[in-house]
C-alpha cells in the first residue's frame, strides 16, 4: 500500500496507520486483502473503510494529542485504533452492539486505553461530553452532516463527514467552525454504508 503516493504526506498519520495492524480488524477469509487500498466487508453487512479514506480523514482533522475525538460509527475499531494513537481520547458510538463488543475486545488486545464506547445513535452525538475538537462520521449521512454533532462541535473544531448527495453519490465533507459559522469544503467522493438511526 502506499499512502504516500497517493499524496498523504502527514507524517503522524502515515506513522500512526503503520502501527496499527489492519489484519486484526479484517475477517479471516480476507486476510490476504487486509492491506489492499480497499473497503472490506466485516460481520452484519459493515464495512472497514479503505486505507486512503481513512487517511485522508485522518489527515484532514488536523490531530494533536491534546485533541478530544468524537467518532460516529466504531464498525471494526480500525479507523478509533488510528484515531487513538494520534489524540489524548476517542469517544466512539456504534449501533450494532456485537460489533461493538469485537471491537471493545480487539482495542483492549492491542493495550489502547484511550477510547470510550458509547453502543446508540451516533446521529445524537454525546452530549454528556460535549464540546468536542474534532468529530468524525464514518457513515453516510443523507443530504446534511447530523446537526446535533454540528451543535458539539467547538470553536475552532473540525468535522469530517461524508453526507449523501444523490442516489449514487457521497461526498466527504470537512467542516470547521470559525466564529460560530460553520465553513464547508468537498474532499473527495466516497462510498460509505449509510448512517442508520434506530430510535
Ligand atoms: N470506521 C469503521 C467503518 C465502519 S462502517 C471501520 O474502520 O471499520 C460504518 C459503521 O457505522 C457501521 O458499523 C454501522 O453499524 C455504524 N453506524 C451506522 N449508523 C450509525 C449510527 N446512527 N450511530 C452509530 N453507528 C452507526
Amino acid at each position: 500500500m502506499s499512502l504516500r503516493r497517493s499524496g498523504i504526506t502527514d507524517t503522524a498519520v502515515l506513522r500512526a496507520i503503520e502501527r496499527v495492524p489492519r489484519e486484526r480488524f479484517v475477517p479471516a477469509s480476507f486476510q490476504d486483502r487486509a492491506w489492499d487500498d480497499t473497503a472490506l466487508p466485516i460481520e452484519h453487512g459493515q464495512t472497514i473503510s479503505q486505507p486512503l479514506v481513512v487517511a485522508t480523514m485522518t489527515a484532514a482533522l488536523d490531530l494533536d494529542e491534546r485533541r478530544k475525538v468524537l467518532e460516529i460509527g466504531t464498525g471494526s475499531g480500525y479507523q478509533t485504533a488510528v484515531l487513538a494513537r494520534l489524540v489524548r481520547r476517542v469517544y466512539t458510538i456504534e449501533t450494532i452492539k456485537p460489533l461493538q463488543d469485537a471491537a471493545a475486545r480487539l482495542l483492549e488486545a492491542l493495550r489502547i486505553h484511550n477510547v470510550t464506547m458509547r453502543h446508540g445513535d451516533g446521529g445524537l452525538g454525546w452530549p454528556e461530553q460535549a464540546p468536542f475538537d474534532r468529530i468524525i462520521v464514518t457513515a453516510a449521512s443523507d443530504g446534511d452532516p447530523p446537526a446535533a454533532l454540528l451543535d458539539q462541535l467547538g470553536e475552532g473544531g473540525i468535522m469530517v463527514c461524508p453526507v449523501r448527495r444523490s442516489i449514487s453519490d457521497q461526498m466527504m465533507v470537512k467542516l470547521r467552525r470559525e466564529n460560530g459559522k460553520i465553513v464547508s469544503q468537498d474532499l473527495l467522493p466516497v462510498r460509505f454504508v449509510p448512517l442508520v438511526s434506530r430510535t
